[in-house]
């Protein structure tokens, strides 16, 4: 034994795992499991915690659940699912962890064990199958979806049900969620788009990127995907809209639909290796801390190592990009009061913080105020808000409380989960008559004068 490794304590040796449970006891890394040292520093930072004061519901006590799972010393039953899946999986006790405990991977491996068992006993809902395997692996499917949305809108049913209260025939978490979604936009306006947007006239060549316009991103928030691009062309970069590609696979990472998550990771390498592209840029918070995760989801496989870290080595949030570009050539000035809610994957997950901020700061006219905890999660969580319901509005209405006091006009946020969350918050709280939530690449082309200002 090396100085380096730990002594075998009876802690540290995983025991005996046997039992028809043992291949997934086994999946846990019980390295990183042990590296969770009980200090209990991630327990203020825990929005489950928070609304709970209890131990399962904190990092510290999920880890220790899944170490006694590991360990053989504990059931992989219906209790154990319950506290994984309450989790929100925002990160912000990795944030916290002097260890540097890498939980999102634990978790994302806990939930993949109870899935397996799950499957493995015939337990798995015929919902969530359609969901993973028939929806979300299948980009037309989703356009088909969003073509049906938009015709909804577009015949002013939508309205209709939201008046006459037919609404309420959906699930009430969807129904709750519906009215922050805005207009999307039409089949054949998507179909206009181009496959490439050349850089503005005039402007040095910066490079060609890549966008990664995301599944359900590309349907719900496509002017924002419209808008990125050309915010990308205003500083040089040639945007191409990559065919191809897939959902970045989080969700299904998140759900743990490991297996799924994998297969769309290599889609998306294939996709972008055959584009040529300098940087693959991604919009959504969620969605580029999973692209970022494509080297550890690949990396003992021989044969997509390699390629799996030359994309991740591409891939950037829109908010890198452009603010090593800054100044951004403004047009306008913004006078409000603004402030910013972080996308825990952007800033947990990738450590993306600092160049948000330092973009709305630089639009002329704004006068920006910090948010109290703008770091902790408002509760969207991917789909977490319709798994979830209670706990996700619990953790979105102390946000408010926060928001609230900011007095600000604009809430700018850098993913579409937490956008929506933000607009559901906003009208929970009354806010709606003085208050905006709007997704960063939307704020900073209103001032670059291409986008209807500000009402
Ligand atoms: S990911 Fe978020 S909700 Fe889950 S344990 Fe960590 S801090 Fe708590
Ligand atoms: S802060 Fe890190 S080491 Fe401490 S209890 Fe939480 S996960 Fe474990």
């Amino acid at each position: 034994m090396t100085s380096g490794q730990r002594a075998p304590t009876p802690e540290t040796q995983r025991g005996p795992v046997t039992g028809s449970d043992a291949p997934e006891r086994l999946k846990f890394d019980m390295d990183e499991l042990l590296n969770c040292m009980h200090c209990g520093f991630c327990l203020p930072a825990c929005p489950t915690y928070q609304q709970t004061g209890l131990e399962t519901y904190s990092p510290r006590g999920r880890i220790g659940l899944m170490k006694g799972v590991a360990q053989g010393k504990l059931p992989i039953d219906e209790e154990f699912e319950r506290n994984m899946y309450a989790c929100l999986g925002c990160r912000a006790c990795e944030t916290a962890c002097p260890a540097g405990v890498q939980y999102g991977r634990l978790i994302e491996t806990a939930r993949e064990v109870v899935e397996d068992v799950k499957r493995r006993r015939g337990r798995r809902s015929f919902t969530r199958h359609l969901v993973f395997k028939q929806f979300f692996n299948h980009p037309r499917r989703i356009r088909v979806a969003g073509g049906i949305l938009w015709a909804v809108q577009a015949a002013g049913l939508q309205r209709v049900a939201t008046k006459t209260g037919l609404v309420r025939v959906l699930p009430r978490e969807m129904a709750e969620m519906q009215s922050a979604v805005d207009t999307v936009a039409s089949p054949s306006e998507r179909k206009r788009r181009p496959s490439v947007m050349a850089p503005d006239a005039g402007v040095q060549k910066a490079g060609r990127v890549g966008l990664f316009t995301g599944c359900i991103m590309d349907v719900m928030f496509y002017d924002t995907n419209q808008a990125t691009a050309r915010l990308l062309n205003k500083i040089g970069f040639e945007v191409v809209f990559v065919a191809g590609q897939v959902c970045c696979g989080a969700l299904h990472a998140h759900s743990g639909e490991k297996v799924d998550a994998v297969e769309l990771a290599k889609r998306n390498i294939e996709a972008f290796e055959a584009a040529d592209v300098d940087f693959i840029v991604n919009n959504a918070g969620g969605c580029g801390a999973a692209l970022k995760e494509y080297a550890h989801w690949l990396a003992d496989d021989p044969v997509w190592a390699e390629r799996a870290h030359r994309f991740v080595e591409r891939t950037r949030d829109i908010c890198e990009l452009l603010a090593e570009h800054t100044p951004l050539p403004f047009q306008r000035r913004i006078e409000a009061r603004v402030t910013y809610q972080d996308s825990c994957h952007l800033a947990h997950g990738q450590g993306v913080r600092q160049q948000p901020r330092q973009l709305i700061r630089s639009v002329p006219g704004v006068q920006y105020v910090e948010l109290t905890n703008a770091d902790t999660c408002c509760g969207s969580a991917g789909i977490y808000n319709i798994t979830n319901w209670e706990m996700s509005m619990r953790v979105l209405d102390t946000k408010m409380e926060h928001v609230r006091r900011t007095d600000a006009h604009i809430v700018v946020t850098a993913n579409p989960g937490c956008l929506l969350q933000m607009k559901k918050g906003i009208q929970r709280a009354g806010l709606a008559d003085r208050m905006e939530a709007v997704h960063i690449v939307d704020f900073l082309e209103r001032a670059l004068g291409s986008a209807a200002p500000l009402g």
